[in-house]
């Protein structure tokens, strides 16, 4: 199947041709015909599957072949950086058919709110925004959300997951009440299924999300006490060169202190954590996915969403809390079917949690030994025996 066999408008052809998208992804394919046949849709979808597009094309379409002008669509997404993400590959297809959109999230100071003001003032096509920041400006009572015909919910887990649940609930009374609403998520807790069912009428389901890495990803694991991982990582990136690496540590000391370590050395790294202020944060990605920054270490606010091209090595420092995290944090490699590293460092007491990592991806993943010079790790030996497999089938939802 190719792109052109869904008879876009040719201004939006023309856009996926500039950015060289030819064949549609799975999700794309299943999803796109049923958001332009005006349903309402569950997807549960991983990043990488090419969901962005799957949902914004459907509706760039839209605008384009009735020539809409007003406020039309509100995605609403838990990160800043997913909203600016969403924004820009927005403003890549939409470059020929003259869609308007704007990014409504967090930080910032005055002169940004007024933009994001005017914008939901005097009409953008799309808004995408975050819970908090969208609230703060429809409390103020200029906000017409009266034209909307889309709602699209991008990463519903994690904006349930932050507590945004009643800012969700509060938004849709903002928009009328006939309109389509679309729910991406990557996995589909009994809470999901609770909003699905309050917001959305009829909604058709499809389920690209395995719960299985991307394919490309080469896993390894080492198990190393904490006091070794610093140097262990200074000789994993010493026996090979890698163009991008990530690392995530669950805590933003953690982070700070890798950052620390890995800069006295001489290493060109950077840190991105809650702390640090939205231009920051921008700054640092910025020069993350130009390459002029090779090392990026990373609390979980990357984990999910953020598509990053490239990058070559992800290293888990401590073992997610969440099996389903280590997915995200592993599929931040090997992006569009190219090849990926991603080792995770398992000291003596993550132990069990990586084997219920290892029970949901279905895999044993190979445990490399430490280089002599670091010393004895400790033993795999979790106590527990191999948990269930935990993924579920997702059934739809009761209606
Ligand atoms: P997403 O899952 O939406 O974050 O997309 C993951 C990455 O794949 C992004 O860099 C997209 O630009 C890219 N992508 C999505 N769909 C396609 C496609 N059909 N052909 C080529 N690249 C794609």
């Amino acid at each position: 199947m190719n792109f052109s066999d869904f008879n876009f408008e040719q201004s939006l052809q023309d856009g996926l041709d500039a950015m060289q998208f030819k064949t549609p992804s799975p999700i794309q394919e299943l999803a796109i015909p049923i958001i332009s046949s005006q349903k309402d849709l569950i997807a549960v979808a991983q990043t990488g599957t090419g969901k962005t597009a799957a949902f914004l094309l459907p509706v760039l379409n839209r605008l384009a072949q009735n020539n809409i002008q007003s406020t039309n669509t509100l995605i609403i997404v838990p990160t800043r950086e997913l909203a600016l993400q969403i924004d820009q590959a927005i403003q890549g297809f939409a470059y020929f058919t003259g869609a308007t959109s704007q990014a409504i999230y967090g930080g910032g100071d005055g002169a940004v709110f007024e933009t994001e003001k005017k914008a939901l003032t005097q009409g953008v096509n799309i808004i995408v925004a975050t819970p908090g920041r969208l609230m703060s400006h429809l409390n103020m009572g200029y906000v017409k959300f009266d034209q909307i015909e889309h709602l699209i919910l991008d990463e519903a887990d994690k904006m349930l997951d932050m507590g945004f649940v009643d800012d969700i609930a509060k938004i849709t009374t903002y928009l009328p009440t006939k309109r389509q609403t679309l729910l991406f998520s990557a996995t589909m807790p009994p809470s999901i299924r609770k909003l699905a069912q309050k917001l959305m009428v009829d909604p058709e389901q499809i389920n690209i999300a395995v719960s299985k890495p991307a394919e490309g990803v080469t896993q390894g694991a080492y198990l190393a006490y904490d006091s070794q991982k610093n140097k262990l990582i200074k000789a994993i990136l010493h026996e090979k060169e890698y163009s991008s690496v990530l690392i995530f540590a669950s805590t933003k000391q953690k982070v700070k202190d890798l950052h620390r370590d890995l800069y006295r050395i001489g290493l060109n790294a950077k840190a991105i954590h809650s702390e640090l202020e939205q231009k920051e944060r921008e700054e640092v990605l910025r020069s993350f996915r130009n390459k002029q920054t090779q090392i990026l270490v990373a609390t979980d606010i990357l984990s999910r969403g953020i598509d990053i091209e490239d990058i070559g090595l992800v290293i888990n420092y401590d073992v997610p809390n969440d099996a389903e995290d280590y997915i995200h944090r592993i599929g931040r490699t090997a992006r569009a079917s190219s090849k990926g590293v991603a080792y995770t460092f398992i000291n003596d007491i993550d132990q069990q949690k990586f084997q219920k990592i290892e029970a949901l991806i279905d895999k044993e993943v190979e445990k490399i030994p430490l280089p002599k010079y670091i010393g004895e790790g400790p033993i795999y030996n979790p106590k527990s025996p191999p948990p269930k497999k935990s993924f579920s089938k997702s059934r739809p939802p009761r209606r």
